[in-house]
């Protein structure tokens, strides 16, 4: 199975306008020549990568941070995907976001990085300079997406991007217990969300607060309840259930208008250091 990281991953992340700059560059440079083939580049093996790098020097600095968001994904994540620890993951690092573009990815123009996990590969395709977020998110991704391709899964676009953004949020910070995540100023009624994914033409606004909404919702299953119910949470939704179905077997709510009343309780109200009286609501 195939997955590509989405343009609304990037509007959500508040870089449309730099993105689109890009493709316009992407546009004008595109009669220039091809990019190096990849199996001419050289290659670092780390513990957990083999970097395929299109600079012929590679770059320690790029392999330290590649290993950092393993450090940081793994305890999340490993129970999930054993394999994490002893199978590694390709990465294909482009000299540029031109090359990437150009590459055999075949990225759509809009994409800040992809990966691809088909055949038994596990690829991870992205541009230096190493954007950490971006590597981050389309790393949980791509461990994500292999738990549920095992029994030809997939999971709900909520929990799948949630999980993405929470994850790239604390890669490369230590977790603090008390963080709970964005302050949203409103929410999607959450029946209605949990069956939802931004369309592709969504405006950038809907797009990224449909993303905070997802990350503070699956911040709220990871950190408001036992961690190990997560798994077990992810392994009912492979299994075939439902979401509400897994919510009331695995978390004990009767339906999503009671996990909505527990997470609307739990998430926070205001940034840390507001002013009483500023609170959003
Ligand atoms: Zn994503």
């Amino acid at each position: 199975m195939t997955r590509t990281m989405s343009a609304l991953d990037l509007r959500a992340r508040g870089r449309h306008t730099s993105v689109m700059a890009s493709i316009w560059l992407a546009v004008f440079l595109a009669a220039g020549a091809r990019a190096t083939p990849e199996s001419s580049w050289g290659t670092d093996t780390t513990a957990h990568f083999v970097v395929h790098h299109e600079n012929a020097g590679g770059s320690p600095a790029d392999d330290n941070l590649l290993e950092r968001l393993y450090e940081a994904l793994h305890p999340v994540l490993w129970t999930l995907t054993p394999w994490m620890t002893d199978t590694k993951v390709d990465v294909y690092l482009y000299a540029n976001r031109d090359s990437f573009l150009k590459g055999r990815f075949s990225p759509p123009k809009w994409s800040g990085g992809l990966m691809r996990d088909a055949d038994g590969v596990k690829e991870l395709a992205i541009y230096e300079p190493i954007d950490a977020s971006v590597a981050a998110h389309e790393l949980t991704h791509l461990y994500f997406h292999s738990y549920f391709d095992e029994k030809s899964s997939s999971p709900p676009p909520w929990l799948d991007e949630g999980l993405a953004v929470d994850l790239q949020n604390q890669a490369l910070t230590p977790p603090d217990p008390r963080d709970k995540g964005p302050v949203l100023g409103g929410s999607i009624p959450m029946k209605v969300f949990l069956a939802s994914r931004p369309a592709e033409d969504a405006p950038g606004a809907v797009v990224s607060f449909w993303y905070q909404q997802a990350a503070s919702v699956v911040m709220f299953l990871r950190a408001g309840h036992v961690p190990s119910l997560f798994f077990d949470f992810c392994a009912k939704l492979r299994d075939g259930a439902g979401t509400a179905e897994a919510l009331r077997e695995v978390y004990g709510y009767d339906d999503p208008e009671a996990f909505e009343k527990a997470w609307l309780a739990w998430r926070p109200k205001a940034a840390p250091g507001m002013p009483v009286g500023l609170q959003t609501r």
